[in-house]
């Protein structure tokens, strides 16, 4: 995938780059009046809003539709903002073309269906606007570097990634489980790739916008898209989860802002000293893991001479719950132990299955000589 940096596609960018404005548009008025007060803040370079809107049911606000956009265009000319708007068919592709939109982003229910993606590539394609794709609804990695790929195939390289959250079973205090390990994993992948956070279709209320935004920042994503409104008290849609431009001023203020670099010689010599220890642990582990796989294969060397299975389920829960108190002492918690001795486990079983297999051929070839 090849991708251009944000600063090759925005003019006069400033990291982050925040995109800012209203879930939907819903008059000229309520439209221009958000953008005048945002436009006022420094570095918000982007404006969005929804104009066409994937709603969960029908009969809700499904979005004024095509006449928004000269709105929009308006909010181009008087603030100098860039527009962006969320497309769903190759239609609103072309219409949203026709007013001069500058960026278009894939919604997280439209980033689930690879025809539409495709669809909308096809649409895109050739045009140099800017595509932004939200991670599906599910938290399915595949599927999201799949869209962004089916973009990337087109031709398009003024490519971004908008984390907006997850659609999780668990009741969480979020309206969509951030799980930051799927965006970790993302830039991992495509370093190049900027990454935006939407954080307020992750929050779904307002107090929870600024503490998602400096998650985003501390893990070094390159945006943050948060839905603002001029009266969020009679928005159409996401009323909770919108912010008024001033409440907006505030969160940017507040934001630690930090790089993943420095140029600070005693910083970087502290960090040097501290990583050398990291290693050395690191190191110990691995040989720690190594003798313990050794232990491994004398108890499968019993097992296969008592005919023991590898796998003992009450074993393996007496384990876990005598290594979460261990690792409570230590005030590592309990999903982290799980998750490490679950690895560790399941390689476990995976070594003794393997050596158990290797017997039964062995045991085979002896009775057919
Ligand atoms: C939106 O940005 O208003 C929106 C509908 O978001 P998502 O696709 O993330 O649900
Ligand atoms: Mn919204």
């Amino acid at each position: 995938m090849i991708t251009m940096p944000l600063n090759k596609w925005i003019p006069n960018f400033r990291s982050p780059l925040v995109i800012a404005g209203p879930c939907s548009a819903e008059s000229e008025e309520q439209v221009l009046a958000t953008a005048h007060d945002i436009a006022k803040l420094e570095g918000v370079k982007v404006f969005r809003a929804g104009v066409w809107k994937p709603r969960t049911r029908p009969g809700t606000f499904e979005g004024v539709g095509e006449k928004a956009l000269p709105w929009l265009a308006k909010v181009k000319e008087q603030y100098g903002m860039l527009t962006s708007v969320e497309v769903a068919t190759p239609k609103h592709v072309e219409d949203s073309l026709k007013h001069g939109i500058d960026i278009m982003w894939i919604g997280a229910r439209t980033t689930v269906n690879p025809f539409a993606v495709s669809e909308l590539a096809e649409a895109l394609r050739g045009t140099g606007v800017p595509v932004m794709v939200k991670n599906p609804i599910n938290a399915d990695l595949g599927l999201w570097i799949g869209a962004l790929e089916r973009m990337s195939r087109m031709g398009i390289s003024k490519l971004a990634a908008i984390h907006r959250g997850f659609s999780i079973h668990e009741k969480s205090q979020y309206r969509n489980a951030p799980i930051w390990k799927i965006p970790i994993e993302l830039k991992s992948r495509y370093p190049e790739l900027p990454v935006i956070c939407d954080a307020s279709h992750i929050s779904g209320r307002r107090d929870l916008i600024e503490k998602v935004s400096q998650k985003a920042m501390d893990l070094d994503m390159e945006g943050l898209m948060i839905e603002t409104h001029i009266d969020p008290s009679v928005a159409l849609s996401d009323a909770a989860q919108q912010v008024t431009p001033k409440v907006l001023g505030e969160i940017l203020a507040n934001l630690d802002y930090k790089v993943p670099y420095s140029t600070d010689s005693g910083f970087e010599n502290e960090l040097e000293s501290l990583r050398a220890r990291i290693d050395r642990t690191d190191h110990e582990l691995l040989e720690l893991l190594h003798g313990r796989m050794k232990i491994v294969e004398k108890i499968a060397d019993a097992k296969i001479k008592s005919n023991i299975t590898a796998f003992q389920v009450t074993r393996m829960k007496e384990m876990m719950d005598e290594r979460v108190n261990v690792g409570e002492k230590f005030g590592l918690s309990k999903e982290y132990v799980m998750e490490l001795l679950r690895v560790i486990h399941e390689y476990s079983v995976k070594r003794q299955t393997d050596l158990m297999d290797r017997a039964h051929v062995e045991k085979s070839e002896g009775k057919e000589k």
